[in-house]
């Protein structure tokens, strides 16, 4: 028989499937699960999950009930193989009455190979009462790790599954998922009862692919000179919100780069196309929300940049794992900035405690692979219970370019004893605090304060985020190990015992810093560094101002300022349509005192032999503009500041700083109903004498020497004289 089933396996993989091999473990778990067993299988994406379950359906008796999440995933998987001569069905909320009876019919005769349902119709009784009346080959388990709150995608339904699955009588399971979590692994087999199922794990490691991690400084900026770095290569691009997708997809195309949008708010045409568009390689560039991608097998997906952080790491690994699937070699880019994942923990305010704890743990493994500088490979694999056991995988940021290493004998130790004496039941926020020595409420309620280790590294460096590094990469290097009921928390592993009795020299490296290399500016204007300004043009651009300011009897702040004259000093702009993209110049402005000084900077190029860079400038899409206009209108129809904020979805301290980009653009604003319900007269001409005299416009000097007003008051006031002068 076996040398038969051998044969018959390989002549439907070729006649079925038009495979010549089977690919990895393919061939041991189909075998395994046709014995009647029990099989785990963990394998990452498009590795070919699915013939683990098809295939032995196809060669034996009987139908096998697929489990999975996901209507449209059921009903591509039922198309395929419907077109290839396999009987699939699937049962579900959307078939009517009298299409549901006919599978049911078609079942029961044993004419259905695969009958794939959602385990919200498995739990279902009447649902029941027929599979027990069918004969039923095995049931498969897709996407596991829905059973587990551990990740991603819970699905509670799926927790029925056993359940229903054993009044069915003694048919094997096969569990099939891509997320590798020790944790979620373990979910799954306990509530499967498959303790003693047979794993089969590949390894996650894509060779292929080369991971990156960048600060989020100037990401347009970055992101246009990548992808034109990339000519004609395919790329997806992830963000967070759909709104962000616009907007990116629009600054693309904008900058002459072939890119549609996807997302889940368009319109289902709307979606199709894009996405056949980039299949068919009329396009280059998707940007999508996580919604794209899923069931999508392009195989020459040669970048996939995350343009906001993940949620998780395992969404990361999902993500870029579209990139290379044809083996060659292809880049995954994440822009960072700790400011997405403080946006995120906002998003997560309104679950429940549970949800809100997973969420924040599997955001702080983003934060800490971001900032890590060990091996990015060597971080997600571990991620998925996976050693990787080179130092150095010459595919990844960190090993190409190594950050600073140093010698840690000493602070590991430190770590591995403050996790022992605190009987290995805290997080590492907390084991950092002590380690500085923090006496919190928290932790003296434990009497943490009195322990041998409290403060014991504040001289070795008092900084929390530094032990949190060195807590982290005592983990990766295996000198603790994470507990498998809360992967938050972390116990002392053999290697960490080991190492206290007779510890020695082993090298960490710092984390990066990205947080001091700045952030994002959430302008659709790319900033220009001006660090390295023309200080002699700049001088004399500073003079034009003031011989200008002195002809008009304003100060020569409200000409141009000292910002957008440095940028001037960079840029070298010669006519009116480079100097309208200069900071805080708009076309007012640029008509009004703009003539002189391209004037001056023609001259000043044409004596100097310097070249103009107008084309560094990254163009606009403008999508920030629709904000301006409805202030500009609603402001002219004296509404409340705050419900102008308020319907722009934007704080009052974003609303004013747009108000005054606009107005330092050279647009007038008149809030004078505003400021009048805020100020009295008398407080207004103090203020207004001030800015009228003052050498520089400058808000931190207008509230020291102006005293008793507010932030608030202040920038309003100058908002309003600016109107009025510089305009
Ligand atoms: P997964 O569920 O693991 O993400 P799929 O089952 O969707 O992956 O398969 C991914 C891709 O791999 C599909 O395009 C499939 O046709 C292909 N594939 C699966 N098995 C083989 C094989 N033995 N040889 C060649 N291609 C295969
Ligand atoms: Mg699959
Ligand atoms: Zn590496």
């Amino acid at each position: 028989m076996e040398s038969n089933l051998e044969t018959d396996l390989k002549d439907s993989l070729k006649r079925v499937f038009g495979y010549d091999k089977f690919r990895g473990k393919q061939k041991d778990i189909t075998h395994h699960l046709l014995n009647k067993n029990d099989t785990f299988v963990i394998m990452p994406t498009g590795a070919g999950k699915s013939l683990c379950y098809q295939l032995p359906a196809i060669v034996q008796n009987g139908t096998a009930i697929v489990i999975s999440p996901l209507i449209a995933l059921m009903k591509n998987q039922v198309d395929q193989m419907n077109a290839v001569g396999i009987n699939a069905k699937f049962l579900n909320s959307t078939l009517s009455r009298s299409e549901s009876k006919r599978v049911k019919r078609d079942t029961k005769a044993g004419l259905v190979k695969l009958l794939y349902v959602a385990p919200e119709s498995l739990a279902k009784e009447e649902n029941i009462a027929f599979l027990k009346e069918s004969k039923i080959s095995f049931a498969a388990v897709d996407e596991a790790h829905c059973i587990s709150e551990w990740g991603h995608d819970f699905r509670p339904e799926y927790r029925k599954i056993k359940e229903v699955i054993s009044q069915l009588g003694n048919i094997p399971i096969i569990a099939l998922t891509a997320t590798a979590t020790p944790k979620v692994q373990m979910d799954i087999q306990k509530n499967l009862s498959m303790d003693s199922a047979r794993l089969f794990k590949s390894s996650f490691n894509r060779v292929n692919l080369y991971y990156e991690v960048r600060s989020k400084k100037d990401a347009k900026k970055q992101l246009i000179k990548f992808i034109k770095s990339h000519h004609n290569e395919s790329g997806i691009i992830y963000c967070l919100s759909r709104k962000k997708v616009e907007e990116l997809a629009e600054f693309l195309k904008v900058n002459d780069i072939k890119a549609v949008a996807y997302h889940a708010g368009m319109e289902a045409k709307e979606r199709m196309k894009n996405q056949d568009a980039f299949l068919n390689e009329n396009i280059d560039v998707v940007v999508a929300t996580i919604a794209f991608g899923m069931g999508i097998d392009k195989p020459d997906v040669r970048f996939v940049i995350h343009y906001d952080a993940p949620k998780s790491i395992e969404g990361y690994y999902q993500e870029t794992g579209r990139a290379g699937r044809d083996g060659i070699d292809s880049h995954c880019l994440m822009f960072y900035s700790n400011k997405d994942i403080l946006r995120f923990e906002k998003l997560n305010r309104d679950k429940t405690i549970t949800e809100r704890e997973n969420a924040r743990f599997l955001l702080e493994e983003v934060a800490s692979y971001a900032e890590s500088s060990i091996c990015r490979r060597k971080q997600l694999l571990h991620y998925f219970g996976e050693a990787f056991k080179e130092d150095n995988c010459g595919q990844c940021d960190n090993c190409v370019l190594p950050k600073e290493q140093f010698e840690g004998k000493d602070v590991i130790e430190i770590v591995i004893q403050t996790v022992k004496q605190t009987n290995e039941r805290f997080y590492p926020d907390h084991l950092a605090s002590l380690i500085v020595g923090k006496s919190t409420r928290y932790a003296k309620s434990y009497g943490h304060d009195k322990l041998p280790i409290f403060g014991k590294g504040k001289d070795i460096d008092s900084d929390e985020d530094f032990w949190k590094s060195v807590i982290r990469q005592t983990l990766l290097h295996e000198f603790l190990k994470k507990d498998l009921e809360n992967p938050a928390i972390y116990l002392v592993s053999e290697k960490g015992e080991k190492f206290l009795e007779d510890p020695y020299f082993h090298e960490l490296s710092k984390d990066h810093d990205y947080a001091s290399e700045g952030e994002e500016e959430d302008g659709d204007r790319v900033p220009v560094n001006v660090a390295a300004h023309d200080k002699l043009l700049f001088g004399m651009l500073k003079a034009l101002t003031k011989d200008i300011a002195r002809r008009e009897k304003i100060p020569p702040y409200m000409i141009f300022s000292d910002p957008s004259m440095e940028e001037m000093a960079t840029l070298y702009p010669t006519s009116m349509d480079d100097l309208k993209q200069i900071v805080g110049i708009g076309e007012t402005k640029a008509k009004k005192f703009g003539e002189p000084f391209l004037k001056l900077i023609e001259e000043y190029v044409e004596e100097n032999d310097i070249a103009t860079v107008s084309d560094v400038l990254v163009k606009s899409s403008g999508t920030k503009s629709k904000n301006k206009i409805y202030i500009i209108k609603h402001i002219d129809q004296k509404i409340d500041l705050k419900e102008i904020a308020e319907a722009r979805n934007m704080t009052y301290e974003e609303l004013v700083e747009e108000m005054e980009n606009i107005c330092y653009s050279g647009t007038k604003l008149n809030i004078d109903y505003y400021i009048d319900q805020l100020l009295d007269d008398d407080s207004q001409d103090d203020i207004h004498d001030y800015f009228l005299s003052a050498e520089s416009d400058n808000l931190e000097i207008a509230l020291k020497e102006l005293g008793e007003y507010t932030d608030e008051e202040v920038r309003l006031m100058r908002i309003k004289i600016m109107s009025e002068y510089a305009h």
